[in-house]
């Protein structure tokens, strides 16, 4: 990228930070030709798009994401800070893939892998909210798979 003042190519990055307002990274930089300061924004919601269920395109937005599992997510061990933390860990594996496009139904099938790791009621609530079970058979096999101690809540899906 070019320095906005002298359009110098080269420049040395002194502060990165996430900037969730804006779906991406903040960086500080510092033209290395005329010493001058300027931010960057790197953001992902402008390459990327999720191809919904009903044919319609929409922008993959970070805190979309994070704002659906949150919603599986309530009442559990999960904190909003590890959510923060596994939608910024999914939005770089997809950019790192280079993705233009990702289907709904994959990029729900990535958050169950994140969450069914972490916690199996949320991925359980997670599925249900997205329809991932076909038959009830699967919901009761997902079910079974849990840990008894993690059944501290019998109601799953409502
Ligand atoms: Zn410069």
């Amino acid at each position: 990228m070019k320095c906005p003042f002298c359009q110098n190519e080269e420049q040395k990055v002194t502060d990165s930070r996430d900037a969730p307002e804006v779906n991406g990274v903040k960086r500080r930089r510092e033209c290395l030709g005329c010493g001058r300061r300027f931010t960057t924004f790197e953001t992902v919601d402008l390459t990327l798009q999720v191809l919904k269920k009903d044919g319609r395109y929409e922008e993959f937005l970070l805190q979309k994401l994070i704002k659906g599992m949150e919603a599986a997510c309530q009442h559990t061990t999960i904190s909003h800070e590890k959510l923060m933390q596994i939608g910024s860990d999914i939005a770089n594996d997809l950019l790192t893939r280079q993705l233009k496009v990702i289907d709904s139904q994959e990029l729900g099938e990535i958050v169950m892998q994140h969450l069914q790791a972490l916690d199996p009621i949320a991925y359980i609530r997670f599925a249900c909210v997205y329809r991932r079970f076909k038959e009830i058979r699967e919901l009761e096999e997902a079910i079974a798979a849990i840990q008894p101690k993690d059944l501290k809540e019998a109601n799953v899906c409502h």
